[in-house]
């Protein structure tokens, strides 16, 4: 949905507030729409990446975070877990593997840090810091 949407019932500009949060190691996100005139609401939620126009108001508000991996020795581990747990193509894997030793992803803070969690968990070192 478009966050500059208005009002459907007083067309008033609507209230957006976004958010994500990690469940069993998933990314989950909500947005919610809610009307300061009339009381009217709307929520929408959804699996996994979030759509573009919420991400950038996260971003915007939080900025901008980044995962660095800093161990390249366990690389076919590194590209199993890549490839089962964030259902990336091969394509994708094979640009991500020059990142590595390096920064592997930009995005949200909970997005990096659910791939922390992830990495942590097959004991891949890894470290979340903010991107400038
Ligand atoms: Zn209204």
């Amino acid at each position: 949905m478009d966050p500059n949407v208005s009002c459907e019932k007083c067309s008033k500009p609507l209230e957006i507030k976004v958010g994500q949060s990690i469940i069993d190691e998933k990314l989950v996100w909500h947005a919610s729409f809610s009307c300061q005139e009339c009381q009217y609401w709307l929520e929408e939620d959804g699996m996994g990446e979030m759509p573009d126009n919420y991400r950038s108001i996260i971003i915007k508000e939080k900025g901008l975070w980044q995962i660095e991996i800093f161990e390249s020795k366990n690389m076919a581990q590194i590209l199993k877990v890549l490839r089962t747990t964030f259902d990336l193509s091969i394509g994708d894997v094979v640009r991500l593997k020059k990142n590595i030793p390096g920064v592997l992803y930009k995005g949200t803070l909970v997005e990096m840090k659910r791939l922390e969690k992830v990495f942590r968990k097959y004991n891949i070192s890894c470290r979340v810091t903010t991107s400038n």
